[in-house]
């Protein structure tokens, strides 16, 4: 397969602080890659340098072997992008501000009228192509800006955080929107939610703290979720050692203070909680929380840099 995008020694400061530092990315044809961090991670900032709206502090895009530096409009052929706040004119109707998308993307005049059909058609926008964008539900004008993103064909999709905001039936219809034009395009989605992730990309781009700290498919990056794990809190806690030998308990790190990780395997919170809860009542460890733990980004990113995967 052959790569859309290449990305190299790619950094970004605004006034002092690093935003992005010496990111290093390949994304090849075809596809959905999610790009996942925490609020802050340096994704939007990364994305606007992509498109060619934000320009590098340092480093160099590459869109379909084009230098985006040397050959800004040549590259951005190639991209359609959706950013965190869609460019809508809330004025327009649906088939206006599609005709005018189309003008600013340099389309030819006799090919705008056929690719606004076209493109109202793939994302269901046809029965609304007369209404004010204005008086669109978020889920639709979520669907204009996703068409204002592929009226000009291009390879390659680039939509920041394209479910924010939305409710759950709508996030539902954005995703199949999203695979559908994955059909045709390699899409790059940006987003601080895993499991937007699970539920719609093959390929996991992760950034922490400004640097690109994994790269690789949804089921490599599984491997770093911590299946089941609970946060307990004890006043008098026992050694580690101690805490490990409670039934069903695989690990038990401590996270400083009275607070440890604890992690177990093939059964249910409920049931490794009454053994903890059990076995400080007979040693005396005073437990005082117990918290079932979701994989949180933060989680991922520690586990992800212990093992040395942090580049
Ligand atoms: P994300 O999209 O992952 O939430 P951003 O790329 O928006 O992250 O932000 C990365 C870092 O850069 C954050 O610390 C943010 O506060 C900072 N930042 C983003 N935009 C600007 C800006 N225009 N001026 C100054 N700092 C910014």
């Amino acid at each position: 397969m052959k790569e859309i995008v290449k990305i190299e020694h790619l950094s970004h400061r605004y006034n002092i602080q690093w935003a992005i530092r010496d990111i290093n990315m390949e994304i090849l044809e075809r596809g959905i890659y999610g790009l996942l961090g925490s609020n802050g991670a340096g994704k939007s900032t990364a994305m606007n340098i992509l498109c060619g709206v934000l320009k590098p502090t340092g480093g160099n895009v590459f869109i379909k072997g084009i230098d985006a530096r040397k050959y800004p409009v040549e590259a951005k052929r190639h991209i359609g992008f959706l950013p965190q706040r869609p460019p809508l004119h809330a004025d327009l109707t649906v088939e206006e501000y599609l005709r005018h998308a189309a003008g600013v993307r340099l389309m030819p005049a006799r090919e705008i009228p056929a690719a606004v059909r076209e493109v109202m058609e793939r994302c269901g926008l046809t029965h609304f192509s007369k209404r004010l964008i204005r008086n669109l539900s978020g889920g639709y004008q979520q669907r204009v800006g996703i068409a204002q993103a592929i009226i000009h064909r291009p390879g390659f999709i680039v939509l920041d955080e394209p479910t924010n905001g939305l409710d759950p039936n709508q996030i539902m219809e954005i995703r199949h929107l999203i695979k559908s034009i994955a059909e045709e395009h390699t899409v790059l989605l940006s987003t601080h939610i895993l499991s937007e992730i699970q539920a719609t990309c093959h390929h996991i781009r992760m950034i922490e703290e400004g640097r690109l700290v994994f790269a690789g498919t949804v089921e490599e990056f599984d491997n770093y979720i911590i299946p089941s794990s609970l946060v307990v809190s004890m006043i008098a806690p026992p050694p580690l050692d101690e805490l490990r030998r409670v039934p069903g308990v695989v690990h038990a790190e401590a996270l400083g203070g009275p607070r440890f990780r604890v992690k177990y395997s093939g059964e249910f919170p409920g049931e490794i909680s009454e053994r903890i809860i059990g076995a400080s009542v007979a040693n005396g460890w005073r437990l005082t929380a117990i918290d079932v733990e979701k994989s949180s980004l933060d989680a991922i990113f520690s586990t992800l840099s212990r093992e040395g995967r942090s580049r």
